[in-house]
C-alpha cells in the first residue's frame, strides 16, 4: 500500500473542499452585492421613537447587499424655513444637483408675500413641506385653543398653498409633551423628531456644521439642519462628503390620501 498517498489525498480533497466552498461564498458575496446596487432605495418609513426610519417590508438579501456596499441611509430635515433672500434657492440647487430630497419643517409666521412662492416650490421640486408650528413657539407650555392655533391653523396655512395638509410634524426646539403629540395627531400628522444633530441652530462657522453632520449622521438617521445661510453655504460639501460614506438621502412614505384642504 503506497503510505504517501494514504496521507495527502484527505488532505488533498479537503484543501479542494475549502477552495470550493471560499469560491462559492465569494460568488454569493459578488452577487449580493451586484443585485442591490442601481436599485431604487428601499421604502422607509418613521420608527416608533419618531427619531429615525426603518425599513417597510424588508428584504434580508437587501439588508446584506447593503452592508457588503457599504450603502447607508439618511433623512435630511431642514427647520424653520422659508428664510427668503435666495436662501431656500440656494439649498434647493444643491439638493437637485446631488439628486436629493427634503423634509422643510416650516414656521407659518415666516410665510409672507415674499416667500410665500417657495412653500409650493419646495413640494415641485420632490420635496416635502412640514409643519413646525405657526410661530415657533415652546409648544409643551401651552394648552387648549392656543396649542391648536399652533398646530392647526399652520396645517391650514400649508395647505392653502401646496394644496394639501402637512403628513409630518416636528415640535419647536423638539419640546413635545402628550399634548402636543395628541394635537399634531388630531390634526393628520405623525411627530417627527431627530437623532443626528448638525448644531447649526447655534453654530455659525461652516466647518463646524459640516464637523457635526458627519459626526452624528449615521444609517437610518433624521439629520436636523436649518433653512439658514450658514447652513446653505456648507451643503454641498456635506452632502459630497456623506455621499463618499455611501450615503443616499431617502424620504419616509407618507400616505398620499393627506389631501383634504383646510
Ligand atoms: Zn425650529
Amino acid at each position: 500500500m503506497d503510505i504517501q498517498k494514504i496521507i495527502t489525498t484527505p488532505l488533498r480533497v479537503s484543501l479542494r473542499n475549502l477552495v470550493s466552498s471560499t469560491m462559492l461564498a465569494l460568488l454569493f458575496a459578488c452577487l449580493l452585492l451586484i443585485s442591490g446596487s442601481g436599485k431604487q432605495p428601499p421604502r422607509f418609513m418613521l420608527d416608533q421613537a419618531q427619531e429615525a426610519i426603518s425599513v417597510v417590508d424588508g428584504q434580508s438579501w437587501r439588508t446584506a447587499s447593503d452592508w457588503l456596499a457599504g450603502r447607508k441611509y439618511a433623512v435630511l430635515t431642514f427647520d424653520d424655513g422659508p428664510y427668503g433672500h435666495g436662501v431656500d434657492d440656494k439649498i434647493l440647487a444643491v439638493l437637485h444637483r446631488h439628486h436629493a430630497h427634503a423634509i422643510f419643517f416650516l414656521v407659518c409666521s415666516h410665510i409672507n408675500d415674499a416667500t410665500s412662492p417657495l412653500v409650493s416650490k419646495f413640494e415641485r421640486e420632490g420635496n416635502v413641506v412640514g409643519n413646525h408650528s405657526y410661530d415657533h413657539l415652546q409648544l409643551n407650555r401651552l394648552q387648549g385653543p392656543e396649542l391648536r392655533h399652533q398646530i392647526e391653523d399652520c396645517s391650514s396655512r400649508i395647505a392653502h398653498f401646496t394644496g394639501h395638509r402637512p403628513y409630518y410634524f416636528r415640535p419647536p426646539f423638539g419640546m413635545t409633551s402628550s399634548s402636543v403629540k395628541l394635537a399634531a395627531e388630531s390634526s393628520g400628522m405623525r411627530q417627527m423628531l431627530w437623532n443626528a444633530n448638525s448644531e447649526d441652530s447655534w453654530l455659525t462657522k461652516p466647518g463646524q456644521i459640516l464637523y457635526w453632520s458627519l459626526e452624528q449622521t449615521a444609517d437610518r438617521s433624521i439629520l436636523l439642519l436649518h433653512d439658514k445661510p450658514a447652513t446653505a453655504d456648507v451643503l454641498d460639501q456635506t452632502l459630497t462628503n456623506l455621499e463618499r460614506r455611501g450615503f443616499q438621502f431617502v424620504l419616509p412614505t407618507q400616505p398620499s390620501s393627506n389631501s383634504a384642504l383646510d
